[in-house]
Parts: C-alpha cells; sequence; structure tokens
C-alpha cells in the first residue's frame, strides 16, 4: 500500500514511522525545510540551551532505515481524490493509495495595525526561533502578547537569552485557561522573582507602532510599552484549508471518527488538523495517540482513538505547575489546599463524587495520582478525607 502523509510535525513523522513499520510504502512531505522535530521542545532552542539538530526526532539515517520517502520542503496544496493524487506547490504529483493529513496548526497573527511590522513574530517552527533568537539577542526589549502557557515559555525563554521581557494578558492572571486565580497569581509572582518578567494584566493591546520595524506595543488604555521586539502568542488555528478545497468535511477542523476516517476513507487525518467528536487537541499527547490509532486502521487493525483527559505542565525549570480536566467550571465543588507563603497551592473540583479538574501549583509530584482519577472516574468518596492530600488509602 503506498501511503502518503501530508504534514511532517509530531503526529504525521510518528504515524510515517508506524505505518513503514508495518511494511506500509510511505512518502513524507513536510513544508518545512526541517527535518522531523521535536515542536515541544523549542523553547530550549529560544533559551538558547540547546540547537536546532538536538531536537530532531527522524534524523537521516532513521529515515533511511525505516524505508521512508521523506520530502522537506514540500507543501501540499491539492488534492484530486477521486484520481487519488496530491500536487505540491511545485506542482509534482504525488499519486497515493491512502493519505493521512497531519497538518497541524498555525500560529494566530493578531489583526492589529502593526501585526506585520518586522520584528513581529509568531511562536511554531524552529524558523520562528531562529529569527527571534536573532532578534532578542543583546538586551533587547521584548513584549510577548499573551501570557498562556506558550506565550510564558517564550517569555522565560527570552529573558534566559537576556532580553527584558514584559507579557501583556488580557485576563487577569496568566494561563487562565489551566489555572485558578491564586495559583496563576503565584506563577505571575514567581516569574516576576526568577525570570525578572514583568506583567501587564488584564490589558488589550490594541497596535503596534513603528516605522520600519516594531518599536512599541500600543494597549487599549493608551499605554506604550517601547521594545525591539514583539512575539504573539495568543493561539493557533488548525491548519484545514488542503482538507477543506478538497471538499472534505470540516469543521473547526477535519471531522474524522475513532478509526481517524475522514469523509473521504481514504483520507485520514491526525493531530492537531483532525476534530474528533468536537473536539480539536493542542496538546502533543493525543496528536501522538491519533497518529498511532490512524497507522492501526490502516494495517487493519481495530484499535481506534480513545480521547483522554488533557494535562499541562509549564516548562519553565523551577516552576511547577501541573493541570488537568476542567478548571473552575460550574456547579463543581472545589476542595483547596493553599500555603501562599510557601508557594503552595492545590485545587480540586468535584461533580458528583468523582474528580472532574485538578490544579497543582509548588508541588507537582501527585500529578500522576490525580491524572489516573480523571481518567478513571473513580468515586472518591471512600478516601475522601485523603484526597487533597493525594491519598487513596485513606478512610
Ligand atoms: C513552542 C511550543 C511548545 C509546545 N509545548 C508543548 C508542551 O509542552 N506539551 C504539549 O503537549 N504540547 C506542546 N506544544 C504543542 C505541540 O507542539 C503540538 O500539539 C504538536 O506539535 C501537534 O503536532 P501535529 O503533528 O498535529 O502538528 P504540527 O506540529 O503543527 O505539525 C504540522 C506540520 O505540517 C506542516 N504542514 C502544514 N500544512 C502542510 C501542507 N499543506 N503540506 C505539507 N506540510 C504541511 C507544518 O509545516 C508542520 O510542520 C507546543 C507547541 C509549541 C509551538
Amino acid at each position: 500500500m503506498r501511503v502518503l502523509v501530508i504534514g511532517a510535525g509530531p503526529a504525521g513523522a510518528r504515524c510515517a514511522e508506524r505505518l513503514a513499520e508495518g511494511g506500509a510504502r510511505v512518502t513524507l512531505a513536510g513544508a518545512e525545510p526541517a527535518l522531523p522535530y521535536d515542536r515541544v521542545s523549542l523553547g530550549r532552542v529560544l533559551a538558547g540551551e540547546a540547537e536546532a539538530p538536538a531536537l530532531i526526532t527522524h534524523g537521516p539515517a532513521r529515515l533511511r532505515a525505516l524505508g521512508i520517502r521523506f520530502l522537506p520542503a514540500t507543501r501540499i496544496v491539492a488534492l484530486d481524490r477521486a484520481a487519488r493524487v496530491a500536487r505540491d506547490a511545485r506542482g509534482a504529483a504525488l499519486p497515493y493509495n491512502r493519505a493521512v493529513i497531519a497538518t497541524g496548526s498555525e500560529a494566530v497573527r493578531l489583526p492589529l495595525p502593526g501585526a506585520a511590522l518586522p520584528g513581529v513574530f509568531l511562536y511554531r517552527s524552529i524558523a520562528d526561533v531562529h529569527a527571534m533568537r536573532r532578534a532578542a539577542s543583546g538586551g533587547a526589549r521584548a513584549v510577548v502578547v499573551g501570557g498562556g502557557l506558550l506565550g510564558l515559555e517564550a517569555a522565560a525563554s527570552l529573558s534566559r537569552l537576556g532580553a527584558r521581557v514584559t507579557v501583556v494578558h488580557a485576563a487577569g492572571h496568566p494561563m487562565e485557561r489551566q489555572l485558578d486565580a491564586e495559583a496563576g497569581a503565584l506563577l505571575a509572582r514567581e516569574l516576576g522573582a526568577t525570570r525578572r518578567l514583568r506583567f501587564e494584566m488584564p490589558a488589550v493591546t490594541a497596535a503596534i507602532e513603528g516605522a520600519a520595524q516594531a518599536e512599541a506595543v500600543v494597549l487599549a488604555d493608551g499605554r506604550r510599552i517601547p521594545c525591539d521586539l514583539v512575539v504573539m502568542a495568543v493561539g493557533v488555528r488548525p491548519s484545514v484549508a488542503l482538507a477543506r478545497e478538497a471538499g472534505l468535511v470540516v469543521r473547526r477542523g477535519i471531522a474524522v471518527d475513532a478509526a481517524m476516517r475522514s469523509s473521504d476513507p481514504a483520507i485520514l487525518a491526525i493531530g492537531e488538523c483532525a476534530e474528533h467528536e468536537g473536539e480539536v487537541c493542542g496538546l502533543v499527547a493525543p496528536a501522538l495517540a491519533m497518529a498511532e490509532a490512524a497507522a492501526a486502521t490502516l494495517r487493519g487493525a481495530a484499535a481506534g482513538y480513545a480521547k483522554r483527559p488533557d494535562a499541562a505542565a509549564l516548562k519553565v525549570a523551577g516552576v511547577a505547575v501541573w493541570s488537568a480536566g476542567e478548571i473552575a467550571p460550574a456547579a463543581a465543588e472545589a476542595v483547596t489546599l493553599s500555603d501562599e507563603e510557601a508557594g503552595l497551592h492545590r485545587r480540586l473540583w468535584l461533580r458528583e463524587g468523582r474528580l472532574v479538574g485538578a490544579v497543582l501549583y509548588g508541588d507537582t509530584a501527585d500529578a500522576p495520582f490525580y491524572l489516573d482519577l480523571l481518567a478513571s472516574g473513580r468515586p472518591v468518596a471512600p478516601f475522601r478525607a485523603g484526597l487533597a492530600f493525594a491519598r487513596a488509602e485513606a478512610a
């Protein structure tokens, strides 16, 4: 069987590997010029702690050993579904028996005045990181727009490079989708103390000013933050243009079933571009699980993709923060264990006697215990008194 995998991010590379191991003839076409690399670890390159080659997951020798034909800098621009032929941006035709779309997501550039000025960066690819690193060296002033997981990682890495960093965030505390207000406040305090990050929040970015290059971020209240570079870390959107133009069913992502089949049974979709049961994933673990499920489908196995609760951790050295499940949901009880002075905070949300969400700050050693409880949906009544201490044996 001839399989074309479109997109050589973590999901595409993993799926290509599994298919090649199973004996398929695999072509892996990636728009980026780089070999497949670990996108999750880009912050280490941004911080100057690693160089790009250290992130490569599938080098030439491995691809050769697997028998994968890898086409870098190859953007697939059209799919002729009737003929089962893909076409790349240079016009080359790539025939397939089955295609797997793994085009991931792209970072959102806010449509603000000045957003396209030189010196305004996105944070998604190794090329973005190299460009940012050049701009940020030598004590530059950086403004990171967005205080979510990615924005904070970018800010901490830039600070490590020697930049003076301000984070502009629209919500009242950072990582508001993963953290409650108390954990968010502890995080802002710790990043201010250990990484010298300044926070402007809640604050809305209105424009980026500059003649030939970004020179200042202007807030909605009129304040101006002078800068040498701006990083926009305000979210991602699934890359679905190819699938949409090919006439596949696309909602936010490419609609797939548990076998990862799109509305065309000869085409599967995996990773951040896929939508399963109304949800699009934004983390690498589900993207890789989808890759495994798609490879199993194409090998004729019946395994399927089963969603697990998402868990998020901030990859900033020395900062222990973890969360999973629903954060501050309506109609849920909260159990809190907090010692602000010691920088410790733990909040758990329960509904109908079961754990539905958890935030751990300062000490994340018990994360596997809570993730297991979330995934199993086991009632907590038998050990409720020990729940906040992660003690399942407590009466
Ligand atoms: C800086 C950073 C840090 C992160 N940290 C974490 C973390 O700590 N934990 C976590 O779980 N997740 C993290 N993520 C998210 C994680 O990287 C993604 O969930 C993961 O990369 C998704 O994999 P994917 O293969 O679906 O998509 P992507 O990684 O987006 O890969 C898609 C690839 O397809 C290519 N492509 C797109 N269109 C085409 C086309 N038409 N033809 C050919 N190729 C195409 C793209 O260029 C890209 O290379 C982080 C992301 C970033 C940017």
